[in-house]
């Protein structure tokens, strides 16, 4: 099986240099542990941080070692209880073709509930992030004005129309093409979207969002934080999620230059991280997974085909290649 190494540690914006797709002995079947093959797995641009060597809230990627992330396969060896051939599991060991991994780590999925890149999208990881991070640390309620950038994104395109479906007032989007802005207005019921590359962001936000913002839930940050900032009512919250406008540059951002305004504001911002909100798992699947069903919540994934396009997936992320959540698909 073949699996991606990072072999060396990127300054400022990836090159497909700094990896290299290797090829191992499939793991023997071992006690306690599940052999699996890859149908599917994630790239994320949280994996971005990894590649540096820093002490973060997830450890670097080791050198020379198979890169980590969410993936979806089938069980081809079980030496575990509970665990049989044919199986499907979600787990940790992605960017690779066989994983072996500890029965404990691996989440049996049901192919017949969802398609099984939704347990890696919209019923996954991201999903729970846009769940927790509005309706919990951004403290949602019915009748608030709600901006979210990276709005076509896996997050944001959950984050907005959560929203819409909780009552907001009105929900407003930032991405960067045209053709994202109108998926977000046409068929995603965006009240308003705007493409940040066609001029700066403090007039476009203040043009779509003439009331005011009382959430917004952020994943760009910089010129984006610095806009919501300057829009935000009183007693806003915003719900920092990510920073992907900076995950590539070699010198911080000056923005948010207006941060002062959070105390007259009574702005509260909070970081979130997903994993601190696990315990909402089983409320989110039950409800998103409903509204998935009677069409009333719509998602789109991008494939890249197989392992052989994994790190230009991941650099494609990066770039905005992607409507929704990006997948690896390796069937
Ligand atoms: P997305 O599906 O949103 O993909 C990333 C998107 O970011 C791209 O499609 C691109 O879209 C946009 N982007 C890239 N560079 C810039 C830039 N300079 N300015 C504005 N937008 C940019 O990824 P996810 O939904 O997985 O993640 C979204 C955010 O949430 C990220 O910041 C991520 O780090 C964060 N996150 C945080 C978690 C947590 O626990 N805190 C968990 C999961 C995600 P475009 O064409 O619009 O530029």
């Amino acid at each position: 099986g073949r699996a991606w190494h990072l072999v060396r540690r990127p300054q400022g914006w990836p090159v497909p240099e700094d990896f290299a797709l290797r090829e191992a002995p499939v793991p023997a079947p071992a006690e306690g542990r599940v052999l699996v093959r890859n149908l599917y797995f994630s790239v994320d641009p949280y994996m971005r941080g990894r590649m540096n060597d820093v002490k973060s809230y997830t450890p670097p990627f080791a050198l020379d070692e198979p890169m980590t992330g969410g993936a979806i396969g089938q069980v081809v060896a079980s030496e575990a209880e509970g665990f049989a051939e044919g199986d499907y599991v979600l787990h940790f060991a992605g960017w690779r073709e066989y994983a072996s991994v500890p029965a404990q780590h691996a989440t049996k999925v049901d192919p017949d509930a969802a398609p099984l890149s939704a347990y890696l999208g919209v019923l996954g990881m991201t999903g729970l992030t846009a769940y927790a991070g509005l309706l919990r640390v951004a403290a949602f309620k019915e009748g608030d004005a709600v901006f979210v950038s990276g709005a076509a994104g896996a997050v944001g395109s959950e984050v907005g129309q959560i929203a819409k479906l909780k009552g907001a007032s009105r929900v407003i989007g930032s991405a960067g093409s045209d053709e994202k802005v109108a998926w977000l207005v046409d068929e995603l019921g965006f009240d308003a979207a705007f493409n940040y590359k066609n001029g700066p962001v403090a007039e476009q936000l203040k043009q779509a969002a003439p009331d005011g913002i009382d959430v917004y839930f952020d994943n760009v940050g910089a010129e984006h934080l610095e806009a919501a900032i300057s829009r935000a009512n009183v007693h806003a919250r915003f719900a920092i999620c990510g920073m992907i406008a900076q995950y590539n540059v070699t010198e911080p951002p000056a923005a948010p230059r207006n941060l002062a305004q959070v105390i007259g504001k009574r702005i509260r911002l909070e970081g979130m991280l997903v994993q601190d909100h696990a315990d909402l798992q089983g409320e989110f699947v039950k409800e998103v997974s409903a509204w998935v069903r009677d069409g009333s919540l719509k998602y789109r994934e991008t494939f890249a085909d197989g392992i052989d396009n994994g790190v230009e997936a991941f650099l494609g992320l990066l770039r905005g290649e992607n409507t929704g959540k990006m997948i690896v698909d390796l069937a």
